[in-house]
């Protein structure tokens, strides 16, 4: 398909500008530029903006809440998790996992990386479901499924290890796990990047989820990749104990991020729900320290984590809805949007590792377009049009 958007609105640049797509990719940006051929779409002043990506979601658990089983920690979300998990698999997870990435795609969001749990309750049940929708969905949702070693194994002991290196070898992305409800963190850390470095996949760690007093085993994945250097990349999810140390602290700390090239992912809205949650009145923000870390060049993402599940009850599926959240939790101004944008598109295809994403000729035509004259955050309006991959997901009317 050839697409020239006349007249766009963005972000960054004072005047309008035209945008070309040409199969799967922009091919040029410009003004004017001229049809040669290709179906001119009108944009009069709408915005138009790189597609969103989901850096963190767990596909496998969406739509999975259950009233009778409200979580007040995230341990009590752990263990609803294994009583219904294992119930809810094949079939009967494509069927939420295709609900899921249609209202993705709806509201702009046209790749995402999903973690799948792997343990002794699913097995390799949920990689499996989330591999066919992967393969279902390609060429109109980018989706990267992670072989995520759940808090219900432990990837030191030899069985579970080998289910983990079986999902891998199945065709999962990346290599995940959750290092700090493991009985040895440290271990947890070298045992998974071994294996991402193993099989040539990156790594993907829900890290420092909860308080400080857990740990903060980010600096010891920091430590341990500055002296491995993995070819693939590594991703820290969460860091929320980042924002509870001294800020002495946090800078030698998010140093080591920065020189070790690991990319974090702020999950503000599942985070802030469970934190503190069996408390009367909770008082920690549970986001990581997004400024901090954006100041000193580490490629942030915000994602949403959960969707309507055992750990998290509410969620649109609306990137816009997620941004605002984080715009609430790590106080982030109007000034600011321009920055949340990047991390709920841009940035965040950076930090899962996807090919090149934004307004640039050779990136991805993953593209969504709003009224130009919406508060982005404020309105969190409908897109007027999506393309995945130059194809039209919600076309121009
Ligand atoms: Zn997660």
């Amino acid at each position: 398909m050839a697409v020239l958007f006349r007249g766009a609105r963005t972000i960054d640049r004072d005047g309008p500008i035209d945008v070309a797509v040409t199969g799967h990719q922009i091919a040029e940006v410009g003004r004017p530029l001229e049809a040669r051929g290709r179906e001119v779409v009108d944009l009069d002043g709408a915005l138009l903006l790189p597609a969103f990506v989901e850096a963190h979601l767990h596909v496998d658990k969406a739509w999975t809440w259950r009233p009778d089983l409200p979580a007040l920690s995230l341990r009590e979300a752990i263990a609803h998790w294994k009583t219904v998990k294992a119930h809810h698999t094949g079939e009967e997870l494509r069927r939420r996992g295709r609900s899921l990435l249609d209202r993705l795609l709806r509201f702009g969001t046209t790749a995402a990386r999903t973690h799948a749990d792997v343990d002794g309750y699913v097995g390799l049940a949920a990689v499996e479901s989330l591999l066919a929708l992967r393969r279902e969905y390609a060429g109109r949702f980018t989706l990267q499924v992670v072989a995520y070693a759940s808090s219900a194994m432990t990837p030191r002991d030899p069985a579970d290890l080998r289910l983990l290196e079986d999902a891998v070898a199945m065709g999962a992305d990346v290599v995940g796990g959750v290092p700090n409800l493991d009985g040895d963190p440290r271990a947890c850390i070298d045992v998974l990047l071994d294996v991402a470095m193993r099989h040539g996949r990156p790594l993907d760690l829900h890290i420092d989820e909860g308080p400080p007093r857990a740990g903060v085993w980010v600096e010891y994945l920091a430590d341990r990749v500055l002296e491995r250097r993995p070819a693939h990349s590594v991703t820290a999810s969460h860091c929320c104990a980042l924002s509870a140390v001294s800020d002495p602290e946090a800078s030698r700390i998010i140093e080591k991020i920065r020189a070790a090239g690991i990319s974090v992912v702020a999950c503000p809205t599942t985070n802030l729900f469970l934190q503190e949650a069996d408390a009367a009145d909770p008082t920690w923000r549970g986001v990581t320290r997004i400024r901090s870390l954006r100041r000193a060049g580490v490629t942030v993402a915000i994602a949403s984590d959960n969707l309507r599940d055992v750990y998290y009850p509410y969620g649109q599926g609306n990137m816009l809805e997620t941004a605002w959240v984080a715009a609430l939790a790590a106080r982030l101004g109007p000034r600011e949007v321009p920055a949340l944008l990047d991390m709920v598109s841009t940035e965040a295809a950076r930090a899962i590792g996807l090919g090149p994403w934004g307004l640039a000729p050779g990136a991805a035509a993953d593209l969504v377009a709003f009224p130009g004259d919406a508060h982005l955050l404020a309105d969190r309006p409908a897109p007027l049009l999506v393309m995945a991959a130059g194809r039209w997901v919600i076309s121009p009317r």
